[in-house]
């Protein structure tokens, strides 16, 4: 075993101690430097001190995405800009980006994290590691390459796009594991197969690790079954750092299936997100992280607006840190059409069970005097595509059944030929709503 991975083994008890250590620490610290937090402290009469065990956390108030932008660019920024050496900003949909500035310990724990989430997928120093997750601002690069050096692998900087030149390098390297978001290696994987690239045939290509987005089991499936490699879910949110606040060890992918939270670094919280009262293990509601031992930006109670579960109970990897649910869903991508919700998930499971058509898709919601219209264009695939009017329907029917049935809502199918659909070397955006 990768001595990296240690700390996943820490017990129970020995880790409830450490996490309350580090907790009345981060509370203390939080609460001497950043005023937001210590007068939503004081009003709420609550002090560093009230901070007897764990489930006392309870007690302080949450932080949430609002925060930031309000506070940007460092209003939360807990540590002088002389401890500080790098920024990170997510993009955010609509107007300011947040600013996240890391010190140089955060960064060591990230990379830490990274590098246990890693050593979790079986990649070891001898792999090549090719990290197609955009450099920059976005975390995803920079968050799997550090954790990569820290693994002593060998990584390949390749960031995304340019996906040719990606795929010369994979082969001509030798790369053993690529990172990067699973929309864009679907994009990966036509490429190749326009270039006549068989993934087990012409490259050594093993571990897929896939994040920063939603997808769903069907696209594992996929995956696997078109290039043979073992696809890995990694979670992160710049927020509380970057890829590798939790990921998925090969027990736990396959059968629950979840990923461990690295909970001594990131602590986690299912509250209600109606009431904001903390729920217990099993149950669904919205995410919440403190960071135990991030000193730039410490979020005390983050809301992630994720939903989940924590299990508990030992996995059969014998680590000791707690398994969420799989993300399935942004909720921030949820729609409401007809005053039903509909998320793109969904859809990507209906047309991954119509073979004839790619996991390709955009939703376009147009206002109209009644109903609003829910468009939804869909890839054939290049076997599939012909010129035959009557083949054509017959297949539009398919596609609007199988998405009818999942959504329960009745979309107007629109087939496109192979390859027309906007492709991503980042997050994917699906939904085109004219309605806002
Ligand atoms: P932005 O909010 O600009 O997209 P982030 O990169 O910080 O910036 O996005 C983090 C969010 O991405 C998470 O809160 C979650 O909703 C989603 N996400 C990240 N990793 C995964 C994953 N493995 N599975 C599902 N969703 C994920
Ligand atoms: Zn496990």
């Amino acid at each position: 075993m990768n001595p990296l991975s240690n700390k996943d083994f820490t017990p129970v008890e020995e880790l409830k101690n450490l996490q309350l250590e580090k907790l009345r620490r981060i509370i203390d610290y939080e609460y001497g430097r950043v005023p937001l937090f210590r007068r939503r402290c004081d009003e709420r009469g609550v002090k560093p001190s009230d901070v007897g065990t764990l489930e006392d956390l309870a007690k302080f108030p949450f932080m949430v995405k609002t925060d930031l932008r309000d506070e940007y660019p460092m209003g939360l920024t807990a540590a002088p800009l002389g401890e500080i050496v790098r920024f990170h900003c997510s993009s955010g949909t609509t107007g300011k980006p947040i600013c996240i500035p890391n010190t140089r310990g955060d960064i060591e724990v990230w990379a830490d994290a990274t590098a246990r989430a890693l050593a979790m997928f079986g990649v070891t120093s001898g792999d090549v590691l090719q990290v197609s997750y955009g450099y920059g601002l976005f975390t995803g690069g920079l968050g799997l390459h550090y954790g990569g050096e820290l693994m002593g692998c060998a990584v390949l900087p390749t960031s995304a796009g340019n996906t040719e030149k990606q795929l010369m390098l994979m082969r001509d390297l030798g790369t053993t594991a690529i990172a990067c978001t699973p929309s864009y290696f679907l994009y990966v994987i036509d490429v190749a197969k326009k270039l006549g690239i068989d993934f087990r045939r012409d490259t050594r290509l093993r571990h897929g690790i896939f994040g920063a987005e939603p997808w769903t089991d069907e696209m594992r499936a996929k995956i696997e079954d078109s290039t043979g490699i073992t696809a890995h879910d990694i979670y992160g949110l710049t927020e509380i750092s970057g890829p590798g606040v939790a990921a998925s060890c090969p027990y736990c992918e396959r059968s629950c299936p979840g990923l461990h939270i690295f909970e001594d670094h990131y602590y986690p919280e299912i509250i209600d997100p109606k009431t904001l009262e903390p729920l217990p293990d099993g149950e669904e509601g919205e995410l919440v992280f403190t960071t135990l031992d991030r000193f730039g930006t410490p979020m005390i109670r983050y809301r992630t607006r994720d939903l989940t579960r924590l299990h508990t109970g030992r996995c059969e990897c014998g680590r000791t840190m707690r398994v969420m649910d799989r993300i399935r869903n942004r909720s921030d991508d949820m729609l409401i059409v007809h005053g039903v919700n509909l998320f793109p998930s969904q859809v990507e499971t209906a047309l991954l069970s119509v073979p004839e058509v790619e996991p390709h898709y955009q939703i376009i919601l147009t206002p109209t005097e009644n109903l609003d219209l829910l468009e939804i264009k869909v890839e054939i695939r290049g076997e599939a595509f012909s010129d035959n009017i009557r083949a054509l329907e017959e297949l539009r029917k398919k596609v609007f059944y199988a998405v009818k049935q999942i959504i329960g809502l009745s979309p107007k199918i629109t087939l496109v030929e192979p390859g027309s659909l906007p492709r991503s070397e980042g997050k994917i955006r699906r939904v085109i709503d004219n309605r806002r």
